[in-house]
């Protein structure tokens, strides 16, 4: 039997979208890591490792793999993409006959390569792994990390470093960018079986609605609301929110440059090549809408014949964005403080607490952790003057609540993660990874599976790093 259950739906689009492509051959490639309980979760059988291996590397398949073409706009300006390091192994169906893109980053070149060497290095795919299992166990759709294989070869970059590749496993990698692509480089007749083809996918049961393109456009917009408000209620920075890294089904993917935040500051910016901070942690509700907008020109000749029309009904679908926005967001903030009135009282709560968590450069996690734990952070935070009088009105608050303090604090647990994959670990595990020891990585990726157990054992992965980490701490995009 073999581990994947392939059915491929993609290549069914006009061919304009992919371009068959097999993985690169790499002769001395193993297994560096295999994700067992995502595998047993999506009923992959694993017990032959070397099929399972082979069948990543596509030497052993029986279905026919592809690399996607995709347009997008990067730091604001128009490219043409495609999948220049990735490869779709194929679509694998689950036993409840839900479908999951495998896919294999790091394979090799691919028509869309342009300069690229379609190559990605073992540090860069240990990182996706570690940070993409992370968004999972905070309860926020992402994609997966399945494997990663080690090539066995050598990959340049400003270095000489391991080659590896990752098995990234999403309900799909259909993106705003592939709008974009059918928009800018096909005919209303490809564009429209794109949508019709990702509307069966992603969202059947809008299926039979009378103007499909709008409210497709309106389930996108729900979900990256969600996923946005999802990644501020955890402090994540995604780093390069292009149009092509922002997925249809609205799960985080693209783990490029990201990070979370540690002490509070809403300018924060950790990519390197995001000078401008147009990705910084507070810029990303803007800049979710600023990518909706794209996916929605894409699909103006498909909401109405008439481009007025059409652009007056996209307009009137933005109206009430912002204020979506703001009620999602402080619903989901004003549970972080275990409030449940999603008032202007309460709402100014919020913005204060903000104020003086960025005035008095406190920790994100840590602050909120301690509103609901008896966190070693407790006191440094407790005993400071300023957050003293904030507590004061913030417990009147919370004590005038019918679900009283008890409930307050569990809405907060349930909001408030202990443990985020803190930077300086993330990089000393990596490190040592690469080095052959995975203790240090094994050891994180465990603490962060279960981020919402409060655990005092564990103080060294709750203490925020050396104030002068973050000055210094760069990401970087395609390594
Ligand atoms: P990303 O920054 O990962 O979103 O990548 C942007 C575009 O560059 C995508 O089309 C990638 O497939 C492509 N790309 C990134 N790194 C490489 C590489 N090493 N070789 C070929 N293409 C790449
Ligand atoms: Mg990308």
């Amino acid at each position: 039997m073999m581990p994947f259950n392939f059915n491929n739906t993609y290549l069914n689009l006009p061919n304009c979208f992919y371009s068959v492509v097999k993985p690169q051959h790499f002769k001395q490639a193993e297994l560096v890591l295999l994700n067992n309980t995502l595998a047993t979760d999506l009923n992959i059988n694993i017990e032959d490792k070397e099929a399972v291996l082979n069948q990543l590397l596509g030497l052993q398949s029986n279905t026919t793999s592809f690399a996607q073409a995709y347009a997008g706009h990067q730091f604001g300006n128009f490219t043409m993409l495609g999948d220049g390091r990735a490869i779709v192994l194929g679509e694998h169906l689950n036993q409840l006959n839900q479908r999951y893109d495998i896919q294999l980053k790091g394979s090799g070149r691919t028509p869309y390569s342009r300069g690229g060497d379609g190559n990605a290095t073992l540090k860069a795919m240990l990182r996706e792994y570690l940070m993409s299992e992370a968004m999972h166990y905070l309860n926020i759709p992402t994609s997966r990390s399945l494997a990663v294989i080690g090539t066995g070869e050598t990959v340049y970059r400003e270095s000489i470093h391991q080659g590896a590749a990752v098995a990234r496993v999403m309900k799909s990698h259909i993106r705003v960018g592939t709008f974009e692509f059918a928009s800018y480089f096909t005919n209303t007749t490809e564009l429209n079986a794109l949508l019709q083809y990702t509307t069966q996918r992603l969202f059947p049961e809008l299926t039979n609605t009378k103007n499909l393109a709008l409210s497709f456009i309106n389930a996108v917009t729900d979900a990256q609301l969600q996923l946005i408000t999802n990644w501020m209620r955890v402090g994540f920075i995604h780093g390069v929110m292009n149009t092509d890294n922002t997925a249809i089904s609205g799960e985080t993917f693209d783990y490029g440059p990201c990070a979370f935040i540690n002490n509070y500051s809403p300018a924060t910016v950790y990519s390197s090549i995001d000078s401008l901070g147009r990705y910084a942690f507070a810029n990303q509700p803007n800049i979710i809408k600023w990518n909706l907008i794209k996916l929605a020109q894409a699909l103006l000749p498909l909401i109405d014949d008439d481009q007025k029309k059409a652009i007056s009904l996209v307009q009137e679908l933005f109206e009430n964005f912002n204020i979506n926005w703001q009620n999602k967001y402080y619903a989901m903030m004003l549970g972080k403080i275990g409030l449940q009135e999603n008032n202007s009282l309460n709402r100014q709560l919020v913005d204060e607490l903000l104020i003086i968590m960025q005035q008095q450069k406190l920790d994100y996690t840590n602050t909120f952790s301690s509103l609901c734990y008896h966190h070693p952070s407790f006191e440094l935070i407790s005993s400071n003057i300023v957050i003293k009088d904030w507590t004061n009105k913030w417990t009147n608050s919370i004590k005038s609540q019918e679900i009283g303090e008890e409930g307050a604090k569990l809405l907060m647990q349930k909001q408030n993660p202990v443990f985020i994959p803190r930077n300086h670990l993330v990089e000393d595990a990596l490190t040592d990874a690469c080095l052959g020891n995975f203790s240090s990585f094994n050891k994180l990726l465990a603490v962060v599976s279960n981020p919402y157990v409060f655990n005092t054992n564990l103080s060294d992965y709750l203490n925020a790093p050396e104030e002068d980490f973050d000055a210094n701490y760069k990401t970087f995009c395609g390594t």
